[in-house]
């Protein structure tokens, strides 16, 4: 291990470094990840048999590694799990779907010019005859922004075809801070999850988004592979709200030819998308729909377990990672139906065990430390929604989340990242604890994939809770940044989310045991702290920490030390690690 020469006189929150620092086994962290990403664990699916035998493998090494049961109470015993109802939808055979386009019949094949996700708003039977389509840009509906794609449109019994990412990731303003959605760095207004939310807002009957492969930063396999099997929802009093009836998205060729046929180009509407005087445009093409979908209730568990604080075991740091991954799917060209999940995220959960054997083996920290395994992140982060909607302990004594999903494989790495262009004092700690370990940290190189939003950190950040995705460094002690640029752009294009992110024997641990060091610095160093970190000032997650404050004793903390600064240059690398999520 690489040490400073030096260790920083400024301490963000004045607490001195400890001396512990524990080894892990690179040994232990593969057997994890060979076990979990085996075929034998089916890709980890969600409610299937493949779940029981997964949480039971996370019950007994949590055990085994010295936890506590950390889960719900059940007669007056905490267990080692929370039970998370989902509503599970699937589509009985295959919909039947089908466009007019400018009078000419077009049937459409599910999973090839169109994904369409099995419905989640309520209702099993979709039955969409003839409706209309309406493009509105980027589907963006901003007061705060003052930007709105809809001006009024009625969208009722209507389809909204909709751009992904938002309205500055292309064009004049991508490179600019300074733009009204933050330059190419993507915003929450970019993720299809809210083209959804928003269609169902307007009341729209469909929302079809088109799948271009840089905004979405992701190709149409993702795409196809993430929306045509089993969908999953967190149970909610009014589904409707929420999910429109049909919600698919549709290939940029087919979007081409509609816009064609409506006597317009994608690129003629991508640029009219990117104003603030957009206006919707009715289309010349109708769409028919037909589903029939099996929907039910079913109970997953997100596992739970925990290390008491020595004096304030009310307060809380917990280390995040969800242990599902796809399940079994569409088989790939040789014929593979396993999405193991190796490294999406086998890694993490392998950390997190072995962080909780660290923890277990150290002193006990003034504050609780949590391990918190949760469920169906790939279906749109739903365990960890579940457990910010319905906390084991309280989220305003949460002192931080330290999340770990998909975690470097290919040896130590000079540097360090996190997912998205956050800024709080956490960041600021870890940056901190990195260099007294001779590690530098990168920003997010790619944060126009809306990475902040795509693991289970984000939901905790929408409650106040301080919370990063830590990301293993690209700039590897062997290679370099272009050997990490190279597996990364590897990884992404065959592997994430595709049946081939398996185990190789090629893969090299000990990047994951040196970010694991790191990690328990900084988990050991807030667990042993009286300091609440918070969000920068301007962050859109300060005001739900400060709402907060009394209950830990005291207003707002001002900052101890200015926050990293944005990252006005990213490093100019290309696409990375960080994938669809959910
Ligand atoms: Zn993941």
């Amino acid at each position: 291990m690489i040490r400073p020469a030096f260790v920083l006189a400024a301490t963000v929150l004045a607490v001195p470094a400890t001396a512990q620092q524990p080894t892990f086994s690179s040994q232990r962290l593969s057997q994890h990840v060979q076990t979990l990403g085996s075929d034998a664990y089916e890709g980890r699916g969600v409610g299937v048999a493949a779940e029981t035998k997964t949480v039971n493998y996370l019950v007994q090494q949590f055990r085994s590694a010295g936890l506590q049961p950390g889960g719900a109470t059940v007669n007056g015993r905490r267990g080692w799990t929370q039970p998370v109802p989902l509503l599970q939808s699937d589509w009985q055979g295959t919909p039947t779907l089908s466009m007019t386009v400018a009078g000419q019949q077009l049937p459409l094949t599910q999973g090839q010019e169109i994904a369409a996700r099995a419905p989640t708003n309520g209702q099993s039977a979709l039955n969409l005859q003839n409706l209309p389509l309406v493009f509105v840009g980027y589907g963006v509906r901003a007061p705060e922004r003052n930007w709105d794609d809809f001006k009024g449109q009625d969208l009722r019994g209507k389809i909204m075809v909709v751009l992904v990412n938002d309205p500055d990731f292309e064009g004049p303003l991508a490179d600019a801070q300074n733009g009204d959605f933050g330059g190419k760095a993507m915003t929450y207004y970019g993720r299809w999850t809210y083209k959804y939310e928003e269609g169902a807002r307007q009341g729209a009957a469909g929302v079809l988004v088109i799948h271009e492969t840089a905004p979405a930063s992701y190709g149409w396999a993702t795409v196809k592979n993430s929306n045509t099997n089993t969908m999953f929802d967190i149970v909610r009093q009014n589904p409707a709200a929420e999910h429109p009836p049909l919600e698919a998205w549709i290939q940029q060729d087919l979007a081409g030819r509609i816009f064609a046929a409506s006597g317009t180009s994608l690129e003629q509407m991508k640029a009219a998308a990117r104003r603030r005087d957009f206006r919707p445009v009715p289309l010349k093409a109708t769409l028919t729909a037909q589903g029939q979908a099996r929907t039910q209730t079913i109970t997953s568990q997100n596992v739970v377990g925990i290390l008491p604080g020595r004096t304030r075991p009310d307060e809380t740091v917990i280390y995040t990672g969800h242990w599902d991954h796809l399940g079994i799917g569409q088989p790939d060209a040789n014929g593979d139906r396993i999405y193991n999940g190796a490294m999406d995220n086998a890694t993490g959960i392998a950390h997190m065990i072995e962080q909780a054997r660290a923890f277990a083996r150290g002193p006990r920290p003034e504050r609780s430390v949590v391990f918190l395994a949760v469920t169906a992140e790939e279906k749109g982060l739903l365990g960890s929604e579940y457990y910010a909607a319905n906390p084991l302990y309280p989220v305003e004594k949460t002192a931080g989340v330290l999340n770990t999903d998909s975690m470097g494989v290919f040896g130590r790495a000079r540097d360090f990242s996190i997912s998205g262009t956050a800024r709080l004092e956490l960041l600021d700690m870890l940056v901190e604890e990195g260099r007294r370990l001779g590690r530098t940290f990168t920003p997010d190189p790619n944060p126009q994939s809306g990475g902040f939003y795509r693991s289970d950190h984000f939901t905790l950040a929408k409650v106040g809770v301080p919370a990063i995705s830590f990301r293993s460094g690209q700039d590897l002690v062997d290679g370099g940044v272009a050997r990490g640029e190279a597996i990364a752009r590897e990884y992404t294009e065959k592997r994430y989310h595709q049946p081939d992110d398996e185990y190789l024997p090629s893969w090299n641990f000990e990047g994951i045991a040196a970010d694991a060091t790191l990690l328990h610095a900084v988990g050991r160093r807030l667990a042993n702290s009286t300091a609440w970190p918070n969000w920068s000032p301007d962050s859109e997650f300060r005001a739900a920490r400060d709402a907060s404050a009394a209950a830990r004793g005291g207003a707002a903390q001002p900052s101890g030390a200015p926050p990293v600064p944005a990252p006005s240059e990213p490093a100019p690398t290309p696409a990375d690690v960080a994938g669809e999520r959910g």
